[in-house]
């Protein structure tokens, strides 16, 4: 450096918010409701993606869409982490319902996830990551039994324009795969195949187990909640779209508002 150049600004502006939350959403729609209640916000483009950041509930938090699928999952994680620096993650969305009593309207809080399409078989195990010795990548126990109860005392809200009155909260297994999952026989025998392997799944999505183990590679705890969007079944695409705006990006929000008053 010159002994000319100015000297640098002891405190530059920074993507990395000293301790923020991500709050990671998978399409556009079920992210709407919670930009709107950011304060301050300021939109950063990186990689492509638009990562919000702003203060919700007091806190610091990143809001951002991955887009569908788990390589777009894992890039927008990995950039959360190496980019923005946020200290945790999580997720919100919805997921196809796959074990019986997991009906559309009810919510997923996920302990664990599995790649449901991954099979490096005979090599490694079927489901099982190369490398890391195991099919399963626990969610953080601590942000999990938030969401927990934050989803319970949404649900529990009383309200007359509520869209499924006997909707419950779920906790298990989340299976993800690039796949959307939507007939019954395909969704029958997906749960079937998984469950003889041991991993009995509540739900089916398209990112959380991508999400999962990037964030268990860099030490960052994760936590997802999903809306059941559909059964898996062949009727899944039917209304997706005004159901993730009309309820699950509804859910988000109120879940998520919740979250952070308990963080
Ligand atoms: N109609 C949407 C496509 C949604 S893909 C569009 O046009 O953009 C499905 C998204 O919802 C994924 O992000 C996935 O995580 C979740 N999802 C909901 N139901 C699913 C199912 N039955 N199978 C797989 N993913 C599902």
């Amino acid at each position: 450096m010159s002994p000319t150049h100015p000297s640098p600004d002891p405190t530059p502006p920074t993507d990395k918010p000293h301790v923020a939350t991500a709050i990671l959403s998978a399409l556009a729609e079920e992210q709407h409701g919670l930009i709107e209640l950011l304060h301050q916000p300021r939109k950063v483009r990186h990689a492509g993606r638009d990562f919000w950041h702003g203060a919700l509930h007091g806190q610091l938090v990143v809001l951002a869409v991955s887009g569908i699928g788990k390589v777009a999952a894992a890039t927008t994680t990995a950039a959360l982490i190496e980019r923005f620096g946020v200290q945790r993650i999580v997720f919100t969305g919805v997921a196809g319902g796959l074990a019986e009593g997991v009906q559309v309207g009810d919510v997923v809080v996920a302990s664990a996830f599995v790649q449901h399409d991954l099979d490096v078989s005979p090599i490694f195990p079927r489901y099982q990551v190369p490398h890391h010795g195991k099919s399963r990548f626990a969610s953080d126990d601590a942000l999990t039994a938030l969401l927990l109860q934050a989803s319970r005392d949404m649900l529990a809200q009383a309200s007359e324009a509520r869209p499924f009155p006997r909707a419950r909260v779920h906790q298990g297994l989340v299976v993800s795969g690039d796949r959307f999952v939507s007939g019954a026989e395909e969704s029958a025998t997906l749960r079937a195949t998984l469950e003889a392997a041991g991993h009995a799944a509540l739900a089916v999505e398209m990112e959380g187990a991508a999400v999962a183990q990037v964030c268990h590679d860099y030490h960052v705890p994760f936590a997802s909640v999903r809306t059941i969007s559909d059964r898996a079944d062949d009727s899944a695409h039917v209304d997706f779209t005004r159901f993730v705006e009309a309820v699950a990006s509804r859910y988000a929000r109120n879940i998520v508002e919740r979250f952070l008053g308990l963080l």
